[in-house]
């Protein structure tokens, strides 16, 4: 049986809002006139809020990559060193996308283990235009030390790359603050839009550094002027109805209040790794005192006695959508996004049904512990 209200719990796409659904529903309007331009506008206003930034952002009409794309393809050329840093699967990304543009320097560490901030510095000493790292890497559900590196990065002249796809919306970003020069997000992460657009940030440095030849459609001079026009525009034709969605979903997160919006996913995570406590699951990631648990998703190992296939495919069964592991970990881990407007029942719903699968197997005796520990966190939210 397949359920058309499968309550989704992954880190990306999210559920959207009613309101966001009516937006993108909305009969079709052209993107070079007032209406879009004022959509454009207040789009581009809130998320620079979120980002928390007085720099320009952009919404690029393609997902989070066409950002990761964007931000590297304009700043490195082929002689051009990026240094990357990958403790996850989007780490690994930014590896590979630098190695197209130009000569990347991989610093590669296992997957949810810490980063090595001397091994960062070493590296830099050797000369490179930008260093590139994912805050809160998705795949291991471990959030990196962006702070600490964009303090090397500059202290050796070299532009900061932020991958910000599952925080902005969702946790604390400090674009201006902590001197990030390319920062993006990713439309179905924290903000809870559909899918399909991403956006980036750009800082007066990075407008300094952009190479001759970037890539065509991801130009990102090219969006400035156009964002530059009146009405505002984008270059080249957009995804008109996502970024009504944008808009609305956008609004929504300004209703919450950022505050409050950080502390419902904080809470979500603490709830998520509260109930693995009480039910014996290990936590995926390693992390030290530069690294921490991941505020909009959690990953945690499968534990013995249950498959992968039983544990997720036996909640999807029961309503729930719920990721495993991407690439080498498929198999040995599962996810749990707490990611975009999800409120505290969806948490319980989502704990309680994973109990239940679990007593199904014999993993647990008493069904509730997961739920118990979960619930002095989001009593919380
Ligand atoms: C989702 C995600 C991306 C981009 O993925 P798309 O599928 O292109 O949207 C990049 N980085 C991180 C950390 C992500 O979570």
């Amino acid at each position: 049986m397949k359920l058309e209200n499968t309550l989704m719990m992954i880190p990306g796409p999210v559920p959207i809002a009613p309101r966001v659904q009516r937006a993108m529903g909305r009969p079709m309007f052209g993107h070079r006139g007032e209406e879009f331009g004022a959509i454009y506008d207040e789009c581009r206003e809130i998320l620079a809020e979120l980002f928390r930034t007085s720099n320009e952002v952009f919404v690029i009409s393609g997902s989070g990559t066409a950002s990761m794309e964007a931000a590297i393809g304009n700043v490195i050329g082929k002689d051009d060193t990026i240094i990357t840093i990958e403790n996850g699967k989007f780490g690994e990304r930014l590896c590979d996308i630098g190695e197209r543009y130009g000569n990347a320097v991989k610093l590669q560490y296992d997957w949810g283990t810490p980063i090595d901030l001397g091994a960062v510095e070493a590296a830099l000493e050797n000369g490179a235009k930008a260093v590139a790292m994912v805050h809160n890497e998705t795949s291991a559900a471990i959030k990196n030390p962006v702070e600490e590196v964009a303090k090397l990065a500059h202290k050796y002249g070299a532009l900061f790359i932020m991958d910000a796809i599952t925080t902005v919306g969702g946790d604390t970003v400090e674009v201006d603050k902590w001197g990030v020069d390319l920062a993006f997000m990713g439309s179905q992460k924290c903000i809870a839009a559909p899918p399909g657009l991403s956006a980036i940030t750009v800082s007066d440095a990075a407008w300094d550094a952009i190479v001759d030849k970037p890539p065509y459609y991801l130009d990102l001079k090219a969006y400035r002027k156009s964002g530059s026009n009146s009405p505002t525009q984008t270059p080249y034709t957009p995804g008109v109805p996502l970024i009504s969605a944008m808009c609305e979903a956008l609004r929504i997160v300004k209703e919450e209040g950022m505050q409050q919006r950080k502390h419902r996913h904080a809470q979500g995570a603490a709830a998520v790794r509260a109930a693995a406590g009480a039910l014996g699951i290990e936590l995926f990631p390693k992390i030290d005192k530069y690294h921490s648990y991941s505020n909009t998703v959690t990953a945690m190992n499968i534990p013995e006695g249950i498959t992968d296939k039983q544990l997720r495919g036996g909640m999807l069964d029961m309503g729930i959508q719920i990721s495993g592991g991407q690439s080498h970990l498929k198999g040995k881990i599962f996810r749990i996004g707490s990611m975009g407007n999800f409120t505290a029942t969806d948490m319980v719903t989502t704990i309680s049904t994973l109990e239940l699968v679990l007593a199904k197997h014999g993993l647990v005796d008493r069904i509730g512990t997961g739920v118990e520990a979960a619930s002095r966190e989001l009593d919380k939210i």
